[in-house]
């Protein structure tokens, strides 16, 4: 990275971080031992008491959710087109057919009508992501996939600490699962975690993490085999996140209120730079949320949104565009989903650029991109 870059996202590791990991490599344990838990039950605090799994990515834990859910061939699951690949890929992975149902055009999350119109009767997750970390429309996309016989799982890697109704994201949901890459709202370098209120979800989950091992005597086949005895009854996989990430991911949480704030203000900062300015739609907020934002997602209008990424790239603004449409990735085309079933996604995706966000931010920057922006425009500047 060029030292004069500004990203759109990236970590922020302070000294009590290193000094966890730092703990974590002089101890005993590498991986699964006690910081496996223990960041378990400090994530539990943030998901409104929910119990969480950790695993190795907000992949992984995509993965863990659908597997966890049974989800199989002849299964169908519905997505929102407005995500990064893994929301819908990892069902593919499982066999299921994936059915995109088309977002609202102001949040650009699941559009709980679209949801239902796309469920039938093999219908088994409904899969919506909280875009920007602003949530989903959860009770209303709790009661569609209820009366669909189906499980809501929320794609929270946008929105650990955010709320709706006044409920923790992470105990709105079947399932819900996070992402601890380094953009994110927390980071462990690589990680993910799954959340579940259900006893039956959370063993399953646990299982699929670590390759469907049963040591408890009382559940096993055959528990005379010996005291090494270990046994598969389902398949799963490797996903186990490492002690020294896990330590790192403890120490994270500590600043997250800190870090929701931060990203608040600057969120704020830039809908204020950007409120007279013709050209732009800055983010909407519902009054049910208290969104922990991930991303700025500014709408370009008059078709100058790739000219604008353009420009803010080549003077080292380090913006991004999320997403593409899922379904317009070559893999799914290939399969034969065509582009315009979900024109509210594809609208978004034409106009969506998202500025630089997160903590270490300051002021005098989000100024500047601002400055940026507004020149481009011909607007003068917003100090
Ligand atoms: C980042 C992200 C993922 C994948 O998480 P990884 O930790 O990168 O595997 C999944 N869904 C959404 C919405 C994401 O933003």
């Amino acid at each position: 990275m060029a030292e004069d870059f500004l990203p759109y996202g990236r970590q922020s590791i302070d000294q009590e971080d290193i000094e966890a990991v730092t703990d974590v490599l002089r101890g005993d344990w590498l991986t699964t031992g006690p910081a496996v838990s223990r960041f378990e039950a400090d994530l539990a605090e943030h998901t409104g008491g929910t119990p969480a799994v950790a695993v190795t990515s907000g992949t992984a834990a995509l993965h863990v959710a659908y597997a966890a859910a049974g989800v199989g061939p002849g299964d169908e699951v519905v997505v929102t087109p407005m995500t990064f690949v893994a929301t819908a890929a990892t069902a593919v992975l499982q066999g299921a057919t994936v059915v995109f149902a088309d977002v609202d055009a102001a949040t650009a999350n699941l559009a709980p009508d679209a949801a239902k119109a796309a469920t039938s009767s093999r219908t088994k997750v409904i899969a919506a992501v909280d875009y920007a970390g602003h949530p989903a429309e959860l009770g209303e996309l709790a009661e569609v996939a209820r009366s669909a016989d189906a499980l809501l799982l929320e794609d929270a890697a946008h929105s650990i600490g955010g709320t709706w109704c006044g409920h923790a994201v992470g105990a709105l949901a079947d399932l819900t699962t996070f992402s601890f890459f380094p953009t994110k709202n927390l980071t462990t370098g690589e990680g993910g975690a799954v959340a579940t209120g259900s006893e039956d979800l959370l063993a399953r989950a646990r299982g699929f993490r670590n390759h469907g091992l049963v040591r408890d005597r009382s559940a096993q086949r055959f528990p005379d085999e010996g005291g090494w005895h270990q046994e598969v009854h389902e398949f799963g996989l490797n996903y186990r996140l490492p002690d020294v990430l896990c330590a790192l991911g403890s120490s994270q949480l500590r600043r997250l209120a800190a870090f929701k704030e931060r990203r608040a203000r600057i969120h704020a900062r830039y809908n204020e730079g950007f409120a007279d300015l013709a050209g732009v739609r800055t983010p909407i907020q519902h009054e049910q949320a208290d969104p922990m934002w991930h991303l700025y997602p500014l709408r370009v209008l008059e078709g100058r949104r790739r000219a604008l990424f353009d420009h803010l790239r080549a003077i080292g603004i380090g913006v991004q565009v999320n997403y593409i449409p899922v379904y317009w990735h070559p893999v799914f085309a290939d399969l034969g989903y065509q582009r315009g079933m979900c024109p509210n996604a594809e609208q978004f995706y034409a106009e969506e650029l998202s500025l630089p966000l997160f903590p270490e931010l300051t002021d005098a920057q989000v100024d500047r991109v601002i400055d940026e922006v507004r020149g481009f425009f011909g607007a003068n500047s917003s100090a």
